[in-house]
């Protein structure tokens, strides 16, 4: 079978990876230039996109790139201790979630596509796709043209793909938060820690790396969408500085801000009512962004699952059929994830109550769902 993978992020690196191991010929069409650079901050994997990656055969390879963390602590912003609980892990889970700087993990998955036999070419935009039953042809801003059996829109939040299949699919709104994140000097925090901190204008994590620095993401609650381009990065540390003066640990960090990363808005999607059609289907943040920790470790279970769907032969409508009630679920978490840290004060006072006791007596009932959920045999290698 030949397949084209539009995009190669974690989802289309990961599927491209995935769908080569069965036998499959992989070629993924990529519209930056070099999509593994040094773009993108941190992302985290939980147990679940883990155990993912342990199917596709490249556990250690993507380990290597990042540091375990295996625990996570809850703050108020004035440093009042709100909850402690596993990291992306139940208590016990012999695996520890990662974190690592986007641009690592794609490479790792790119080179591992590759060395499983798919090609990846760059510098090529998605603006067509025609599905002539025999086959379907992909149409780019080069005036190329690609022609396969199988079409994978993993082109991320503003996905062609999705718009291409279904004209009414939903656009990306504002979600009223956006990130910058960086790293500082040593001024706070245990190794092995992730900590995030409610604070009144946002939320702020921060976790020390083996590296000695500490690496921080502010999510800045804004009702208006601001314009981030227009903030050279080097003023970034001090604005965000007058937003966090209340909360000492985060201003303590920003003070000693080293290295700032491209801010980024932050969207959220109305349900994407067309996964797949005749022979496209989504994968990833094209089908369902779902930030809350969750994006990479989700493209890789949907890498996994459609993976094995074709290998078995069964048709594209099984794969929806097993992801969209998982992912369904984890929307509704990554929205409740995101309103706690747009939280007003009442609301946040309601929060610092009640986040000590789910985190002493409810997280295993509250996310065994998404961390013990079973994706299957490892996807085989051809
Ligand atoms: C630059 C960047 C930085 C990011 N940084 C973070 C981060 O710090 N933390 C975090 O949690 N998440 C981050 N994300 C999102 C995170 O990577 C995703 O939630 C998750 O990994 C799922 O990825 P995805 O592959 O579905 O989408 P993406 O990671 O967005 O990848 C989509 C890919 O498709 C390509 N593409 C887009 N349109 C087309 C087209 N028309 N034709 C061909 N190719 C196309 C893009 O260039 C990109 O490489 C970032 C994404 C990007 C693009």
């Amino acid at each position: 079978m030949r397949v084209s993978v539009i995009g190669g992020g974690v989802a289309g690196a990961a599927t491209a990876l995935a769908l080569a191991r069965t036998g499959a010929e992989v070629t993924v069409h990529e519209a930056h230039p070099d999509p593994a650079g040094p773009v993108g901050s941190f992302l985290s994997l939980a147990v679940n996109g883990l155990r993912g990656l342990e199917l596709l055969g490249c556990l250690d390879r993507v380990r290597e790139c990042g540091f375990e963390v295996p625990e996570q602590r809850l703050w108020s912003g004035s440093g009042k201790p709100l909850g402690a609980m596993p990291r992306g892990r139940l208590a016990g889970d012999a695996l520890h979630s990662v974190t690592l700087m986007r641009g690592r993990l794609v490479e790792a998955l790119r080179a591992e596509a590759e060395r499983a036999g798919a090609r990846i070419l760059t510098g090529q935009r998605l603006t067509g796709r025609h599905d002539h039953g025999a086959g379907v042809r992909a149409e780019f801003a080069d005036g190329t043209t690609a022609e396969a059996d199988l079409l994978v829109g993993a082109d991320g939040l503003w996905s062609a793909t999705r718009t291409l299949l279904d004209p009414a699919a939903p656009d990306p709104v504002y979600a009223g938060l956006y990130s910058v994140s960086g790293r500082a000097a040593p001024v706070a925090g245990e190794p092995g820690t992730f900590n995030m901190v409610f604070a009144r204008n946002g939320a702020f994590a921060h976790l020390p790396a083996p590296d000695g620095t500490v690496w921080w993401s502010a999510q800045v609650a804004e009702p208006r969408q601001p314009d981030l381009a227009g903030v050279p990065l080097a003023e970034w540390p001090e604005r965000l500085a007058a937003l966090y003066a209340a909360d000492p640990v985060p201003l303590a960090l920003l003070r000693a801000a080293a290295e700032v990363h491209r801010p980024t808005l932050m969207h959220t999607l109305a349900p994407v009512p067309v996964w797949q059609r005749g022979r496209t289907v989504l994968v990833g943040d094209a089908a369902h962004p779902v930030g809350a920790g969750q994006g990479a470790s989700m493209a890789i279970e949907d890498a996994v699952v459609l993976a094995r769907v074709l290998a078995e032969g069964r048709p594209l409508a099984e794969y929806e059929r097993l992801r969209r009630a998982r992912v369904g679920r984890m929307l509704k978490a990554a929205a409740a994830n995101r309103e706690a840290k747009k939280a007003g004060p009442v609301a946040r006072r309601v929060n610092e109550l009640v986040m000590p006791l789910v985190s002493r007596y409810a997280y295993t009932r509250a996310t065994a769902w998404l961390y013990t959920h079973e994706l299957g045999e490892p996807v085989p290698a051809s």
